[in-house]
C-alpha cells in the first residue's frame, strides 16, 4: 500500500467483499483521474499481468511494468523470496478500493505500485524490518530503476512498498 494505510485498505477490501463484489466492476470510474504519482488511474484490464517465483502482479504496460519486473525479480534473488502470496504481495488494486484520503489516489489505482512480503515486513509504518545492508541495497536499486523505496518515507515508512517515482 502506499502511505495511505493498509488497515484501512483491507478494511475496505473486507466490506467491499461482503457486498458480493460489484465494486469491481472492469470501467474505470475515474480514467481521467491520477494517483499520486502522476500516472492516470487504470482498469484491471489494463494491466499487465506477469508474475515472478510464482507470483502474480498486475501492472500498467509500459515503463512501470518493466521497472516494477526489474526489481521485483532482482528482490526475489537478491534480498529474499516473494514466493510466500495469498496476500502476502499486491499489485494494481481498483481505485475505488484505494479512494484518496486526504491528497490523492494510491499509485496501486494506476498499477504503478507493488507490496512485497507485506506479513514479514508489517506495511505501514514498521521500519527496520530489513537489515541495513538490505535497506542499502533495496534504496540503491530502487533509485538505479527511477523508483521509490516507502522504506524510506521518514514520516511513515512503508516498507513492502516500492512504486513509480513521480512523472
Ligand atoms: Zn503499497
Amino acid at each position: 500500500m502506499s502511505k495511505f494505510g493498509m488497515r484501512s485498505f483491507v478494511a475496505t477490501m473486507v466490506a467491499a467483499a461482503g457486498v458480493g463484489g460489484t465494486v469491481l466492476c472492469s470501467a474505470p470510474a475515474h480514467a481521467a483521474e491520477l494517483s499520486q504519482n502522476g500516472f492516470p488511474l487504470i482498469s484491471q484490464d489494463q494491466t499487465v499481468e506477469w508474475s515472478v517465483n510464482g507470483v502474480t502482479f498486475w501492472t500498467a504496460p509500459g515503463a512501470p511494468t518493466e521497472k516494477l519486473q526489474a526489481f521485483v525479480t532482482w528482490f526475489d534473488a537478491a534480498i529474499e523470496p516473494v514466493s510466500l502470496g495469498n496476500g502476502d504481495d499486491w499489485s494494481w488494486a481498483e481505485p475505488a478500493l484505494v479512494p484518496p484520503s486526504n491528497v490523492s489516489y494510491s499509485n496501486h489505482g494506476s498499477g504503478t505500485a507493488i507490496d512485497l512480503n507485506l506479513e514479514r515486513h508489517a506495511g505501514q509504518g514498521a521500519s527496520g524490518t530489513f537489515t541495513p545492508e538490505q535497506a542499502s541495497a533495496i534504496a540503491a536499486k530502487a533509485a538505479e530503476l527511477g523508483l521509490v523505496w516507502g522504506g524510506s518515507w521518514t514520516d511513515i515508512p512503508d516498507e513492502p512498498h516500492i512504486e513509480l517515482a513521480h512523472l
